[in-house]
């Protein structure tokens, strides 16, 4: 930060230096950008874990009948979205904060529970927002690194805990790894938290999950300790550009505080009826999540074939060892036409995360990191 005499040409504003120092977070390339810099048409974008089969009809037909009045400002308590939600989580919902993506989430209960000097923990490799947004009210950030097999180092964690940091976020299934915590995982880690430590449980990709996975809502809820479980519409349901998702808090106070530190009318009239819509259409998510899962299983059993150690998924994306720079593997898979995104967090820069998408788009991606690696 520069500091010039007040009044001179160079004068500056005063800047946040904790917003200042904050580390950018790492986004996937467009679609126009991969183009141009590709020089191809035909992309394959699996830099952003996007269900590559769209969203629902029920979803198109809300947005193209003329019902939503989007010359009114949207309810900013989310009314419909709210009580839909409540019946199918058997939850009150008055206990439901709906977010701007769930993104918007983790600001506000950074904003929220925390402040300069307070502490955050979460795991390492780090979804880039459960670091950014505690860092950015100037808390402190404290990641517990995965275990040599890709997986949640358990023990680590409850160590970790035991200092009793302000929140710990927890990604379960594990963005960008693909982990997830088994029933006798999870409870052990909600059992090492404090219970004056807030358990934000961010379930991003909870649809996808396998049988063996358990729902951590009905786990946290059992627990009787504060928690914040995220979930998203922007993954499985497909509606990632309409940007919304929600938090089930385990008090209404919590909520309270969560709705405090969002802005009133953060989610459009738009999402909210392309959410119920998808909502009442889960038969198609569904049967996307399974098309999804299938081939997940195919691309990482190709990958491991071409020598590369995969970690085991619950998610819609693979994460793998490259065994070079990821950066510059990326730049040759863009020069394919296959976007993907290289891991830039210190420790993990060999690994790639790339999205499931559609049997052609993985064919791409296959295709194209083998001629790479044998050249
Ligand atoms: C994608 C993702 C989100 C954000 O989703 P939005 O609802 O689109 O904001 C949150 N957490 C994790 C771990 C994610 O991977």
């Amino acid at each position: 930060m520069k500091v010039d005499e007040p009044g001179s040409p160079q004068a500056e504003p005063y800047y946040n230096p904790h917003v200042a120092a904050l580390p950018k977070y790492n986004a996937g390339l467009n679609l126009a950008a991969a183009k141009a810099v590709s020089g191809l048409d035909q992309i394959a974008r699996l830099a952003s874990n996007e269900n590559p089969h769209g969203c629902s009809p029920a979803v198109s037909r809300v947005l193209s009948d003329g019902s939503v009045e989007f010359w009114r400002y949207s309810d900013p308590n989310c009314e419909l979205l709210r009580a839909t939600l409540a019946a199918r989580l058997e939850v009150d919902a008055n206990e439901i904060v709906i977010g701007n993506g769930s993104e918007e989430m983790i600001a506000a209960a950074s904003r929220a529970f925390l402040t300069e000097g307070a502490s955050a923990l979460t795991v390492a490799p780090c979804f880039g927002l459960h670091e950014i947004e505690p860092l950015a009210v100037g808390a402190s950030v404290v990641k517990v690194p995965m275990t040599a097999d890709f997986d949640f180092d358990v023990p680590a964690i409850a160590a970790a805990l035991s200092s009793g940091p302000n929140i710990f976020f927890l990604p379960s299934p594990w963005n960008p790894v693909g982990a997830a915590l088994d029933h006798a995982g999870l409870a052990r880690v909600i059992e090492a938290t404090p219970k004056t430590s807030l358990f934000v449980l961010d379930e991003a990709y909870h649809e996808f999950v396998s049988d063996a996975i358990p729902d951590g809502l009905a786990m946290l809820k059992k627990a009787q300790r504060p928690y914040i479980v995220l979930r998203t519409f922007s993954k499985a349901f497909g509606l990632a550009g309409l940007r919304v998702g929600y938090a089930v808090c385990s008090s209404i106070k919590i909520a309270k505080m969560l709705s405090a530190a969002k802005t009133p009318f953060n989610v459009n009239a738009v999402a909210q009826a392309a959410a119920v819509a998808a909502l009442g259409d889960e038969a198609w998510m569904r049967e996307a999540v399974s098309r999804i899962r299938v081939e997940r299983d195919r691309v990482a059993a190709a990958l491991g074939a071409m020598g590369l150690r995969v970690a085991r998924s619950e998610g819609n994306f693979l994460f793998f060892d490259s065994g070079r720079d990821s950066a510059e593997l990326a730049i040759d898979l863009l020069r394919a036409g296959v976007v993907v995104k290289p891991w830039l967090e210190p420790s993990y820069r060999t690994f790639v995360r790339a999205s499931i998408g559609t049997a052609a788009e993985n064919d791409q991606l296959l295709a194209a990191l083998s001629a790479i690696l044998q050249a």
